[in-house]
């Protein structure tokens, strides 16, 4: 069979309005080609044992499995981090968030990114803000140690440290940022089955109504500051006012809400004056 051949059946056999670039990634991965391979070359043949070994590939991501989970690799803010099932699959609107840290922090501080995961959002303002100390901290061990493995690879300073949210941090912050489990626990079970069969539950789950997360950061964060502080959160699209009064009852200031490219509440931001 021919790689478009391959491609092209490999493509149809996927339900995803993605089908076609999943289709591609898969082939890639397996052939360990670039992109344009597959244009340039539709006719190089795929021999019989990798013809096998690209449609088991599309059987797992027929049965639901994120393409990313099975390439064990994703772009996030233009790198290429490592994932697999014990961490979140690093979002696009979460380069929102990394890019008003990167813009906003000031020269030479000390920023903490709690619940990790793939350490995409500490490695990726890392790599742009070289002046910044960064810390990231998960509780979960094997996040951390995906972490740990992207860190080495993209050969970034970072530190990371197990931890549930601040209990093992001893150290101080100016900025504490977070991309935290926030979808409400009922709504796990009507996410898309990528999602809620694959993505760690630990990584979704932000309890009964989303919060649970921004509540004990929001609170704790004030013991952790070097002196006036700021957050910087990721929350859901409806999360906006919820998050903000939070702040507010806690009297953190200059709350600031940064929307994403579909006009949906995206960022919040506030700074804690001491
Ligand atoms: N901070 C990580 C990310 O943005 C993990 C988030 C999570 O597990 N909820 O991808």
């Amino acid at each position: 069979m021919t790689y478009k051949e391959a491609y092209e059946k490999g493509k149809n056999m996927i339900v995803s309005e993605e089908a076609g670039s999943e289709a591609l990634l898969l082939l890639e991965y397996l052939m360990n080609t670039e992109r344009n391979d597959l244009f340039i070359h539709p006719d190089r043949i795929l021999d019989e044992t990798k013809e096998k070994e690209y449609f088991d590939l599309i059987e797992r991501r027929q049965k639901g499995e994120p393409v990313q989970y099975i390439t064990g690799r994703t772009f996030f803010y233009g790198l290429e981090f490592v994932c697999n099932r014990s961490v979140l699959i690093p979002r696009f609107d979460t380069e929102i968030l990394v890019e008003r840290i990167i813009k906003t922090a000031p020269f030479g501080l000390k920023l903490l990114d709690l619940c990790t995961g793939s350490g995409c959002i500490a490695l990726a303002v890392k790599d742009q803000r070289k002046d910044l100390t960064v810390v990231g901290s998960d509780i979960s061990k094997e996040a951390l140690d995906t972490a740990k493995v992207n860190r080495e690879k993209l050969n970034l300073d970072a530190e990371f440290i197990q931890s549930d949210l601040f209990e093992n941090i001893n150290e101080k912050f100016d900025i504490i940022v977070s991309n935290p489990p926030y979808i409400e626990r009922k709504v796990i079970e009507g996410l898309e089955e990528q999602v809620k069969d694959f993505e760690p539950r630990s990584a979704l789950d932000g309890g009964v109504d989303g919060l649970d997360f921004y509540r004990r950061i929001i609170k704790e964060a004030p013991l952790h500051f070097v002196n006036d502080g700021r957050v910087m959160f990721e929350i859901g699209y409806d999360q906006k006012e919820g998050v903000s009064l939070l702040l507010e009852e806690n009297g953190y200031k200059e709350i600031n809400t940064i929307k994403d490219l579909n006009g949906l509440d995206r960022v919040v931001t506030a700074v804690y004056e001491r």
